[in-house]
């Protein structure tokens, strides 16, 4: 599999460390809000990465944190925790916020069919780890007190800028929006670990450290959360572009220093989901959610769909005229697999199934190829082949693209089931069919007077009769 690697900048061949086995991290959410579906296409992006390594034959773990402390209002170290701002939005308690999101979090995955990871572990839940690992890095000389604070030393490294060739004059203050001077720093890339109430009086969630009370910075957390599940080397890092600069690239310079050898092999990065205005943000306000969609009608797995069809390395634009033909696309694929189950299904034929499933392959071993993913799905439909290998092959798909086609289709068969003996116990129902099937008779017969008299009794019973090719359908008013 050739997968995109932000650290190299090119597509290269998919290797684990360990044969057979994957390790990978994602990102978790900052809870001080609901996801918005920009976050949310990161996410169905990184679950459908899992599911193919998986599919084909890689014993994933995905280990991914929940960031319920330290993460400031900028991604550098300036302004006050998110956690503790959505705290005073509700008048609430950081904890009571931080469980309220983390469970709407995993609701709004589990509609879009996004796999809940193997270990999920909130920040506050791991401090030793952090304050044991920014010891080391204290004795190790990558990390330095000032102010109160415990600051990794960027300038220790041979190489701190991986992703991008971000120079220091790039972080002036007031060239990045909400970087401030931090007059503790040695360098300006210099990065907070431990951050103490000498710089926030008013933080809620705060631990006894050798350097003082205070809490972990928010780069910390995910380098520590990592090593902790998933060991010294980690395979795959995920997230959002937005994370490459300061986040991953902060965790990189600590847990290398921290462990002296290489880290992680491959990142991926999920390009964002913009409106006309620019990039969907939880900070702007302006952002849109799963149960919105849904309020309006639409299916969350069309927004699984919708994103799907378009390659997770390029940003893609979100309108509803947009979502509105990926609603098309789901009904066409949905309406084609409820008339393959209605078919004699015959028996899978092996060698289709390997020619489709193989189309497939070819498509998301292309760095994830999702949209050419999602077109085998039509290659599928095309195919001389029995509807029994049709369905064999999109379901067989779905366990990576996770739209629950068949699941749909069977629903869809199963409410025409119902609605049709709801009708046969209706007495109007079967008094509307007794009369068009007597006037069927009359008008073979050639008794047109009959005809014409059982339609305006049919529409003074509020029942349109419209005739067609396949016999006669009704509409009640
Ligand atoms: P947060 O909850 O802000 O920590 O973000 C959770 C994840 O969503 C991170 O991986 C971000 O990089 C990602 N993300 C944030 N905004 C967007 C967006 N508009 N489109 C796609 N991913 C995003
Ligand atoms: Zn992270």
């Amino acid at each position: 599999m050739l997968l995109y690697n932000s650290a190299t900048r090119r597509r290269d061949e998919f290797v684990p460390n360990e044969e057979g086995k994957v390790s990978m991290y994602t990102c978790g959410p900052t809870v001080y809000h609901y996801a918005h579906i920009g976050n949310l296409r990161s996410y169905i992006m990184e679950d459908v990465l899992e599911k193919y390594l998986r599919y084909v034959g890689y014993d994933v773990t995905r280990v991914m944190n929940i960031t319920d402390v330290g993460h400031l209002t900028s991604d550098a170290d300036t302004g006050e925790d998110k956690m503790l701002k959505g705290a005073k939005r509700e008048k609430k308690t950081v904890l009571q916020i931080a469980e309220y999101y983390t469970n709407a979090f995993f609701e709004d995955c589990k509609k879009l069919n996004i796999k809940t990871p193997d270990v999920v572990a909130p920040a506050t839940s791991c401090i030793d780890e952090f304050i044991k690992v920014i010891k080391s890095l204290i004795e190790k000389g990558f990390a330095y007190e000032a102010g109160g604070n415990i600051y990794f030393d960027t300038s220790k490294l041979r190489q701190y800028y991986i992703f991008n060739d971000f120079r220091e004059e790039d972080l002036e203050v007031g060239v990045r929006e909400g970087v401030e001077e931090d007059g503790n720093k040695k360098n300006k890339a210099d990065f907070v670990l431990w951050f103490t109430k000498s710089k926030f009086d008013d933080q809620e969630l705060k631990w006894d450290s050798p350097w003082g009370v205070g809490y972990p910075g928010w780069h910390i957390e995910c380098s520590c959360i990592s090593m902790k599940f998933l060991g010294e080397k980690l395979d795959i890092h995920c997230g959002g572009i937005d994370n490459a600069f300061p986040h991953h690239t902060n965790e990189i310079a600590q847990s290398e220093a921290f462990l002296g050898h290489k880290w992680c092999n491959y990142w991926f990065h999920v390009h964002h989901l913009n409106t006309n205005s620019g990039k969907m943000s939880k900070s702007s306000g302006e952002f849109l959610t799963v149960s919105l969609l849904e309020s309006k009608g639409y299916n969350p797995l069309v927004y699984r769909l919708f994103c799907l069809q378009s390659h997770y390395r390029k940003s893609l634009v979100f309108s509803y005229e947009n979502l509105d033909n990926a609603v098309i696309a789901y009904n066409k694929i949905v309406a084609k697999a409820v008339s393959l189950l209605k078919e004699d299904a015959g028996e899978v034929i092996s060698e289709d199934f390997e020619a489709g499933k193989a189309k497939f392959c070819t498509a998301l071993d292309n760095d994830l190829n999702t949209s050419l993913g999602v077109t085998a799905i039509y290659d599928v439909l095309k195919m001389k082949t029995t509807p029994a290998t049709k369905l064999a092959l999109i379901e067989d798909f779905d366990r990576v693209l996770g739209l629950d086609i068949v699941v749909a289709a069977k629903a869809q068969i199963e409410k025409e089931r119902e609605a049709a003996e709801a009708a046969a116990s209706d007495p109007f129902i079967q008094e509307i069919e007794a009369l068009i099937a007597e006037r069927a008779a009359a008008k073979k017969a050639r008794d047109f007077a009959r005809a014409d008299a059982i339609r305006s009794e049919l529409t003074d019973k509020g029942v349109t009769i419209i005739d067609t090719p396949e016999g006669t359908k009704y509409k009640i008013d």
